[in-house]
């Protein structure tokens, strides 16, 4: 294809998509301008951004799509969700390796701003079977925003999801686990904590990461951690193997706790005792 006609191409795409009806609950700079200075960030220049690249960014052929093929029932195995906080970043590919390797699904939290720089990690996560929901766009501390700047905040981070993975978050996650009643109202969408929380951003220690998952896991138990953490990536290994020993089945947070509904908090699932 002649360069001039994919230049051209690219650009009816870009003005199509600034007519297109989404287009309306994107921000505008003039809507934006409140919440974030890289909202102000042109339509046309972000579409372009995520438009597919000729040469993808990373290179993902040596681990083909893996969907599940056994069926879990948490309400009666032992069923642990493993989430992973404010990706995607350049160690998402090393946990979705890990993960693979061990049969393991997870469930990823996404900010916006890494959503940006790295839709095809996003896309490679669901397509490896895992569930991918929202983190706020900048990961600022939810109730501090106006319900003008909470709508905007989630309808942009569901519209950067949609354009890297073609689906609309079902769950999200507030940065740091704080909410209000606003919050709750805007998002329309089940919320999701934690009943483990090893603080790997804290310690950043590969091996305080894995005592601390290894000694607070329990059945149904919801796992918090961060896949933009280079020592999380290395402690993974470890974990999914040890956890697999004691019996865990590794689940995405839906799997864990069956249908969700809009506007409850989920911090951990059956004991898988019933
Ligand atoms: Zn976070």
């Amino acid at each position: 294809m002649a360069r001039w006609f994919k230049w051209a191409m690219g650009l009816t795409l870009a003005l199509s998509l600034l007519t297109a009806p989404f287009s309306n609950s994107l921000p505008t700079n003039a809507q934006t301008k409140s919440i974030d200075p890289i909202f102000e960030i042109s339509i046309a220049q972000l579409h372009l951004r995520l438009m597919p690249q000729e040469e993808p960014e990373v290179e993902t052929e040596d681990l083909p799509p893996q969907q599940r093929v056994e069926q879990v029932n948490c309400k009666v195995e032992k069923c642990i969700a493993l989430t992973f906080d404010d990706g995607p970043s350049e160690h998402t590919l090393g946990i979705l390796k890990s993960l693979h390797k061990q049969g393991a699904k997870a469930t990823f939290f996404a900010i916006g701003l890494q959503l940006r720089l790295h839709p095809e990690i996003a896309r490679e996560v669901v397509l490896q079977g895992h569930e991918l929901g929202g983190h706020s766009y900048s990961h600022r501390k939810l109730q501090f925003l106006s319900k003008e700047e909470l709508v905007n905040d989630f309808n942009y981070v569901a519209k950067l999801l949609e354009l890297a993975t073609d689906t609309r978050p079902s769950i999200f996650r507030p940065p740091y686990g704080e909410y209000d009643d606003d919050v709750l109202e805007v998002a329309k969408l089940p919320m999701v904590l934690w009943s483990v929380d090893p603080k790997d951003w804290l310690t950043k220690d590969p091996d305080e990461t894995y005592q601390r998952v290894i000694a607070a896991a329990h059945p149904g138990a919801i796992v918090v951690m961060h896949d933009n953490l280079g020592s999380t990536r290395h402690a993974l290994p470890r974990i999914l193997k040890t956890l697999k020993k004691q019996g865990y089945k590794f689940v995405t947070v839906s799997e864990l706790l069956g249908p969700l509904a809009s506007g409850k908090i989920y911090k951990a699932g059956p004991d898988g005792k019933q």
